[in-house]
């Protein structure tokens, strides 16, 4: 199974940035779905492919729509 990059469009606030409200303050989120581990935070079981992951489903980083995620080259 494959594993999918959270991107093009997430990021995330750094957080000493995001402190003093300063704009930009944001970098690429380098979260990435390992379909072995799953994301038992948001109630996926470890083995569950990308392609059955609920549509609903966001990166639990920064909130990425499924839709915006990409196969790791
Ligand atoms: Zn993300």
């Amino acid at each position: 199974m494959d594993i999918y990059e959270c991107g093009p469009n997430g990021y995330v606030y750094d957080d000493a940035a995001a402190c003093d409200g300063s704009p930009g303050g944001s970098r690429p989120c380098d979260y990435a779905y390992d379909p072995a581990q799953g994301d038992p935070d948001s109630g996926i079981a470890p083995g569950t492919a990308f392609e059955n992951l609920p549509e609903n489903w966001t990166c639990p980083v920064c909130g990425n729509f499924k839709g915006k995620f990409k196969t790791k080259a």
